[in-house]
């Protein structure tokens, strides 16, 4: 059955790609963005699709859609550390206000609405892996804070809307995610290091490199929301994400050996609350949603290469000052 689906932060990385599916299967696409981190370069092959329709909104504001709408796909939020930080009061609102503007649009609309929510829910977590019963180890005062407790109190939102309004909602914790059409210049470090190793420059380790993150290639991601969006009876949240934990030192090399680059690696401070640990559970996933990753580090990482190769960076302009790291802010 065709649908009407409303993706705000549509534009983005994450978003691009979803839009990309759901058009592929008959789907029409309204995307919200105010193209604060995302450029116009990658949506310009939708912009020539019959059923998409872009509309430039901040959803701080009020957003109104005329006509029915099916499902509603929350994405807009800035996702990056350097990005958030930047100005971390508008990041804390986007998930805030922003959240009850769209929450707002699904009671109104009567559909379903799938919130991206982050593993930075977590903060720095103290088990490993993180299933979705865990409650987080989240410094509230810190400078990721306009982040992770944006995403926690959006979370709020969604359950008190379900509870008190009856909207049918669906929760994704989302970890680290890369591939094509990520902004070269968001300073995250899948980004950094295929541009500074195709560049032949120092290539960034915060810290001492020995911190962990998992990787999940972008169409895993999509296929998991996509799945997560049409599950029955499953509020969330649930964990989409690769299980494979890696060091930050064993991600440098990685991408040093696809790009074949010379390349040095050089050590920089780690960013205050920088989580030492980060690996989701995806048991629930795999049991209600018949998901998991199949595309290894070692395919994704070449794909995206590809496409950072592809490239021209003069083309590209940086959404906030911090793409090479975020502000180191007390
Ligand atoms: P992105 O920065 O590429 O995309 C975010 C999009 O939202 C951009 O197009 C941006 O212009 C738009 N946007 C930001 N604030 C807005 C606002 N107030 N109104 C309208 N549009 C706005 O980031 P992404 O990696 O594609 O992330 C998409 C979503 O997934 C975000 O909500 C992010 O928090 C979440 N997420 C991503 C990851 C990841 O690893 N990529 C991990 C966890 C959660
Ligand atoms: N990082 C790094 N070098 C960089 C950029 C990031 O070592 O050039 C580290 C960062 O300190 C963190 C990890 O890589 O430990 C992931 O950072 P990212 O900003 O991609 O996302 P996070 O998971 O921290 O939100």
């Amino acid at each position: 059955m065709s649908m009407r689906i409303v993706v705000t932060g549509g534009a983005g990385f994450i978003g691009s790609h979803l839009t990309r599916r759901l058009l592929d299967e008959g789907h029409e696409v309204v995307c919200v963005d105010n193209f604060f981190t995302s450029a116009e370069q990658t949506i310009a092959p939708l912009l020539e699709h019959d059923n998409y329709t872009l509309i430039r909104h901040d959803i701080i504001d009020p957003c109104f859609i005329d006509g029915p709408v099916d499902r509603i796909y929350n994405l807009a939020c800035p996702a990056a550390p350097g990005h958030y930080q930047f100005n971390p009061v508008r990041t804390m609102k986007a998930s805030v206000t922003g959240m009850i503007n769209m929450l707002g649009m699904a009671k109104v609309k009567d559909c379903r609405i799938l919130q991206a929510s982050t593993s930075e829910v977590y903060g720095d977590p103290e088990i490993s892996p993180q299933p979705e019963t865990y409650r987080g180890n989240v410094n509230p005062i810190g400078p990721r804070a306009c982040y992770d407790e944006g995403k926690r109190a959006a979370e709020t939102l969604c359950f008190d809307y379900h509870r008190e309004h009856g909207v049918p909602i669906r929760v994704a914790r989302i970890f680290n995610t890369y591939g094509p059409n990520m902004h070269p210049f968001d300073g995250r470090v899948v980004s950094n290091f295929i541009r500074q190793a195709l560049a032949g420059e120092d290539i960034t380790i915060f810290g001492d490199g020995e911190q962990t993150r998992s990787f999940c290639f972008v169409s895993d991601l999509v296929d998991g929301l996509m799945r997560l969006m049409e599950a029955e009876n499953l509020t969330g949240p649930v964990n989409l994400g690769n299980p494979i934990e890696r060091t930050i030192r064993d991600l440098a090399e990685h991408v040093m050996a696809g790009t074949d680059s010379g390349s040095k690696l050089v050590q920089r401070p780690l960013p205050p609350d920088d989580p030492k640990q980060r690996r989701p559970d995806i048991t629930l996933a795999q049991d209600r949603l018949g998901w998991q990753p199949i595309v290894t580090l070692e395919e994704g990482l070449s794909t995206t290469i590809k496409y950072f190769a592809s490239i021209d960076l003069s083309q590209w302009t940086p959404p906030t000052p911090f793409w090479e790291a975020p502000p180191q802010r007390t």
